[in-house]
């Protein structure tokens, strides 16, 4: 039997904690298979990707730049991943690639995680930022019953275009008044890279916010960023985003490896270590 082989196709690909964490599992439930970085040419892309199965990957994660690419060339594709225009799980199954995104299961589980007894269906939701990980960030939303997702960004016209692709409940605000909005908001969520190291901060206004309001910041260098600690002092719950990326790696694995992992505290601290 062939060892069972998965990776993450980037480029570049060093940066991404994939490797650990998935590396991380492999060892806590003693199973035979590696995980591995892939560095692939975006004009290699489609020749890698139909390669894979015979060299013996079972499936892949993919990342910037190639999830919107590998969404076209796949054969099969999950409703979430064509909602989110991007796939970054792939599975490899009798000569078809299987196209799944999994970014919106782990946005949302980590905040299920970090906020018992959340009612996501109780009060409208702010998110900010309209880049690539946003789309996720709505379906989540969308997908969880949220009555009213208001977003902004700085170029409008983004967010005006995600709120077309998407619908309902989703209504563009502009960034320069986003903050009329945070006292109604029951979650508030940067989804934009203000906040990451060598980025100036986000500048919300927290003393605006409802102190029920919970936060989340899906920037996860630092861990705990200027935003999520003016919120704590505001007394809001906050999440940070480091449990998205272990979450969204939940379904890979298990689809690719046969057991279903956990994400513990240890992990937390192995990809932290990295
Ligand atoms: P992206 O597609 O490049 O989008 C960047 C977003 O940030 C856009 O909305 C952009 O607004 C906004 N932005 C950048 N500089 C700004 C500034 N000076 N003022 C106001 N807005 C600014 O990036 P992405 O892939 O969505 O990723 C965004 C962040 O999420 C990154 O920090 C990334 O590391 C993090 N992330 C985390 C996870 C996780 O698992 N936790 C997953 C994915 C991404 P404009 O449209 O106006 O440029």
């Amino acid at each position: 039997m062939k060892l069972p082989l998965a990776g993450v196709i980037g480029c570049p690909v060093g940066h991404s904690r994939s490797p650990i964490l998935h590396g991380a599992w492999l060892k806590q439930y003693g199973l035979r298979g590696h995980y591995v970085p892939l560095h692939v040419e975006a004009d290699d892309l489609e020749r890698v990707l139909r390669a894979m199965p015979a060299m013996g990957f079972v499936g892949a994660n993919v990342t910037i730049p190639h999830k919107e690419a590998a969404l076209a060339l796949a054969d099969e594709v999950s409703d979430t991943a064509r909602q989110i225009g991007a796939a970054n799980t792939l599975s490899f199954r009798d000569g078809r690639i299987h196209a799944d995104n999994t970014d919106a299961y782990g946005f949302m589980q980590n905040l299920r995680d970090g906020t018992p007894g959340w009612r996501p269906e109780t009060s409208p939701a702010l998110v900010l930022g309209a880049g690539g990980a946003a789309r996720a960030v709505l379906v989540a939303l969308t997908q969880a019953g949220v009555p009213e997702i208001l977003l902004t960004n700085r170029t409008r016209s983004r967010a005006d275009e995600l709120a077309r692709a998407l619908g309902d409940p989703i209504r563009v605000l502009d960034w320069e008044s986003y903050a009329q909005a945070l006292p109604q908001a029951g979650l508030v969520i940067n989804t934009t890279s203000l906040g990451m190291d060598g980025q100036p901060p986000l500048g919300l206004p927290t003393e605006a916010l409802n102190p029920d309001c919970v936060v989340t910041d899906i920037v996860y260098t630092p861990l705990e960023t200027q935003l999520l600690r003016d919120a704590k002092a505001r007394g809001c719950r906050v999440v940070d985003g480091l449990g998205m990326l272990l979450h969204q790696a939940v379904p890979g694995f298990e689809r690719w490896f046969g057991i279903r992992p956990e994400v513990t505290v240890d992990l937390r601290r192995a990809v932290l270590e990295q």
